[in-house]
């Protein structure tokens, strides 16, 4: 695969979603100095969830977005609510206990409620869809779902034939359904968000890169012409705040996914492909995930590169990905092609956590799996604020271990580790 290096523009990337949001965000540059009781960094949905818990608490937030809101992942992604806070918490009982695996465990089924009660609170207008289907192509990833199934009544396994009353393809051996996941347009509830931390007192700016933090009882954060001190500071920056903080940055590796969305699908088009409107992920490493948008295009997701550069035909490349798995789809017009770049974490668990013995928080390494929970995330940052650090602190406890390699070779030493894992998918 050829790559390239890409320059990203500080206004959204050419996707469907920013050529269909609700309305354009303009917040002002920072230019002046001034004070909050708590300062975020970052206006992806980390950042804009944090910042709605806090202010529903009463808090005096200020949130500083380097581009625009939802600029990030957040408003680039799938789309694709799906439970679960990190993979498999159980890893990590030599660190939290069993208790603090349980609270893990159910903050994967409180990200997604969290989801449906803001977007229902405050009628957020996101073309929110449940539903959401995983695909198998191997014996082995039917044989997880009958073990998941068995512990959690919300999976419906479904035989070959069955699933393609959902996901119609002959690729896959069989899957499951859920009706408690489902999908939603990114960019519009991220910056739904944002409005909604607005309308209670939040002060949100846009095309205002912090460069700097003054550590100290009052964190301040600093651009290139204004500063925001804060008694706490939260960084919400991700897979996009390079080396702002060099302990973030060893601990986070950027890894870029690819998106296409298609011209919209006919009715006969979309009984051959995607009958019922649910959101699909295959059940490999190197994984395709898609569903539909609201006017009916294949929004088709995959091609996770470690590398840190850009497929150079990422398009065709995604083309042939979908024309796989729906051949039906071969002449239809692709009309977007984007990609974005999601935090990996060495043990892929959401890092969560405090900057030495100071006020300042971060929150990084979704690993690819974080629309519904960042939105646990900004809860438990709230908390923490607020005076009950209870899960702030397991989350804390679990090692954030660097990438090993250092700079130079940690993103070939990941490379070579997907290569491991393409080969084990395709086994
Ligand atoms: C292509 C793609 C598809 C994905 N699909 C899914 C999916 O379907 N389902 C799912 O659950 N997850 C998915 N993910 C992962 C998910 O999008 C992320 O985990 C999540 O959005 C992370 O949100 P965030 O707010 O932490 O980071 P981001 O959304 O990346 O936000 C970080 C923000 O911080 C800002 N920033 C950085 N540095 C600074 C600075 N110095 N000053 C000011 N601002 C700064 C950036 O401009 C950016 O807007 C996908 C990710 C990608 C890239």
């Amino acid at each position: 695969m050829l790559l390239k290096s890409t320059v990203d523009s500080t206004e959204h990337a050419p996707s469907y979603y920013a050529s269909s949001v609700n309305w354009k965000t303009d917040y002002p540059k920072l230019d002046s100095d001034f004070t909050a009781d708590v300062v975020i960094v970052g206006g992806g949905f980390s950042g804009v969830a944090t910042a709605v818990e806090l202010c529903e608490r009463g808090y005096k937030v200020a949130l500083v977005e380097a581009n625009r809101i939802g600029w990030g992942a957040s408003g680039r992604n799938g789309g694709q609510i799906i439970g679960g806070y990190g993979s498999n918490p159980a890893a990590f009982k030599s660190s939290i206990g069993s208790e603090g695996v349980e609270v893990v465990e159910k903050m994967g089924t409180e990200c997604v409620e969290i989801i449906k009660a803001r977007i229902e609170k405050y009628e957020i207008d996101c073309d929110l869809k449940w539903g959401y289907c995983e695909v198998g192509l191997k014996e082995r990833h039917i044989r997880s779902y009958r073990d998941w199934a068995e512990d959690d009544s919300a999976i419906k396994l479904l035989g070959q034939d069955e699933l393609k009353q959902y996901v119609n393809s002959d690729r896959y051996i069989g899957g499951y359904y859920r009706e408690d996941w489902g999908h939603i347009h990114p960019l519009n509830l991220c910056i739904g968000e944002a409005k909604v931390a607005e309308s209670m007192g939040a002060k949100i700016f846009e095309q205002s890169k912090i460069t700097n933090i003054t550590y100290g009882d009052q964190p301040k954060v600093c651009t290139e012409s204004g500063s925001i001190k804060g008694d706490h500071l939260i960084l919400c920056g991700n897979a996009y705040m390079e080396n702002l903080v060099p302990y973030l940055d060893a601990r986070v590796l950027p890894a870029t996914s690819c998106i296409i969305g298609t011209e919209p699908l006919s009715e006969e088009q979309i009984r051959q492909t995607l009958v019922r409107d649910v959101a699909v992920c295959d059940s490999r490493t190197a994984l395709d995930y898609y569903r539909l948008s609201a006017d009916k295009r294949m929004l088709f997701g995959g091609l996770a590169n470690y590398s840190g550069l850009d497929p150079v035909n990422s398009t065709e490349i995604m083309r042939s990905k979908m024309i796989k798995v729906f051949p039906s789809l071969r002449d239809l017009k692709i009309d977007y092609s984007w990609s974005g770049k999601m935090g990996i974490s060495l043990r892929r668990m959401p890092q969560i956590g405090r900057i030495k013995n100071t006020n300042v928080l971060y929150i990084s390494g979704y690993s690819g799996h974080g629309v519904a929970p960042t939105h646990m995330t900004g809860r438990i940052l709230a908390e923490a604020v607020a005076g009950n650090t209870y899960r702030f602190d397991i989350m804390n406890r679990m090692f954030h271990m660097p990438w090993p390699g250092g700079k130079l070779f940690r993103r070939p030493a990941m490379a070579l580790g997907m290569m491991w894992y393409k080969a084990l998918d395709a086994i």
